[in-house]
């Protein structure tokens, strides 16, 4: 993220570009610059040291005129109540992007998880719960995994919220573990639904997917499942992909001349994300600095890390091959890396369209919690298949009708949604 602007400025930026290009009441628009409600508090756990060591918490919820807020939480040292903020606010957009019945939020701890033992990070987890359980619930707000957050975490903090509220409750949480009421296909869901739109833009930009190349940014969950799906339901070629090494403190660009393979990255990735670098690099691959991946010649990017990945600097070392951005992580583009697109004419699926596959498939998560009858594995990824693609329909529409970039395009569409739920609910 660039020192000048920080990601709840960069989100409100974006914000208020579209309201003006919408035309929209400016009463309208401070309810939606701001969250409704933001939560922060102390979060006491019992080292195993015996000592006491207090961690700060945060839950924001944006919006919930169209449903329950939404959205996950993030164990990341660097987190502050404003990327919760901005988080929140885009958790929204996202939601109402992919037309799912659900509001916005956001919640984080700022902590390295990978410093706490399993002990005391299942305590952090179930003292969040202690802090905020009044607060959320399935008809409120439901949480969700995030950057630092795993399906095990989910486990615990559901276990927690149903003992305190005296009954099961698995549609509290969503990104639940198998078998303790999560949904197949959540894992993959982040990381094929972003294919999918890959895909649908391939097909609107006439390129073969069997001949392009892309180049990823991160190795967490949305760019392992992003990369393998990118081999196997595309057919194209993943020049690399790029990992946090958590001894090293650092991250590192992992190349293969002939593509990487994910699964084999995977196969060797530890617990805390960590590629291993000794079996990488027995097995042919280059191993370069954590930025090198954007200087990679491929027809497609995806940053799927963190905030503000792809700025004014990065932006310079891109090959003039790529021809779309497909956004992964939340928020990785600076507004000055937007202009340069625009100019460059790069299309742009922007974060909270490309992402949207997660939370679509934490909502089937919720529907088949509510039912207590759960899909197969097909099933489940053949519907996020038809939101992702009904939702980079509406936005590619929407951006050529009005002729704007689709990041605007996507914005129009989650805020018309949104401020027409506000009308129905007479709250404007
Ligand atoms: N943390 C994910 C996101 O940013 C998933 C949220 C959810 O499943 O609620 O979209």
């Amino acid at each position: 993220m660039s020192e000048t602007i920080n990601a709840f400025q960069m989100a409100q930026r974006q914000f208020d570009g579209v309201a003006k290009q919408l035309n929209l009441d400016p009463q309208v628009s401070e309810i939606l610059r701001m969250p409704l409600r933001e939560f922060k508090f102390q979060i006491p756990v019992r080292m195993d040291d015996g000592s006491i060591r207090s961690f700060t918490g945060y839950r924001v919820q944006h919006n919930d005129a169209r449903g329950p807020h939404k959205g996950g939480i993030r164990f990341h040292p660097s987190e502050t109540l404003d990327t919760v903020r901005a988080l929140a606010m885009w958790m929204t957009w996202k939601c109402s992007v992919a037309d799912i019945p659900l509001g916005g939020g956001k919640g984080g701890v700022p902590v390295d998880s990978a410093t706490l033992s399993i002990s005391e990070k299942e305590r952090l987890c179930r003292g969040w719960v202690q802090q905020m359980w009044k607060n959320i619930g399935p008809r409120n707000d439901v949480p969700a995994p995030d950057v630092g957050t795993t399906p095990q975490m989910m486990g615990w903090m559901m276990d927690e919220y149903s003992k305190l509220v005296g009954h099961y409750t698995p549609g509290v949480i969503t990104g639940k573990p198998l078998g303790g009421g999560g949904s197949l296909g959540r894992t993959e869901a982040t990381g094929y639904g972003a294919i999918y739109t890959v895909r649908e833009a391939m097909k609107h930009l006439k390129m073969d997917p069997t001949k392009c190349v892309a180049a990823m940014q991160g190795f967490g969950n949305v760019t392992q499942y992003a990369s393998i799906g990118f081999k196997e339901i595309l057919g194209g070629k993943v020049a690399c992909v790029s990992c946090w090494d958590n001894q090293d403190k650092t991250s590192y660009t992992y190349s293969h001349k002939d593509g990487v393979d994910p699964k084999f990255l995977q196969s060797i990735t530890d617990q805390y994300g960590t590629i291993n670098k000794d079996k990488a690099r027995a097995a042919g691959y280059v191993i370069e600095d954590g930025d090198a991946w954007i200087t990679k010649e491929a027809d497609v990017l995806m940053p799927g890390a963190l905030e503000g990945q792809v700025n004014a600097e990065t932006i310079k070392k891109m090959s003039s091959r790529v021809k779309i951005v497909a956004e992964g992580a939340n928020g990785p583009t600076t507004p000055e890396a937007d202009d340069f697109f625009k100019k460059n004419n790069i299309f742009n699926i922007p974060d909270f369209l490309a992402n949207a596959g997660g939370v679509t498939c934490s909502y089937f998560e919720s529907v088949q919690n509510d039912m207590n009858y759960y899909w197969t594995k097909a099933e489940v990824l053949e519907r996020l298949d038809t939101k992702m693609t009904q939702a980079f329909h509406s936005v590619l529409e929407m951006s050529e009708s009005e002729k704007v970039y689709m990041r605007d395009a996507a914005y129009m569409v989650a805020i018309a949604r949104v401020v027409k739920a506000m009308e129905l609910r007479g709250w404007i």
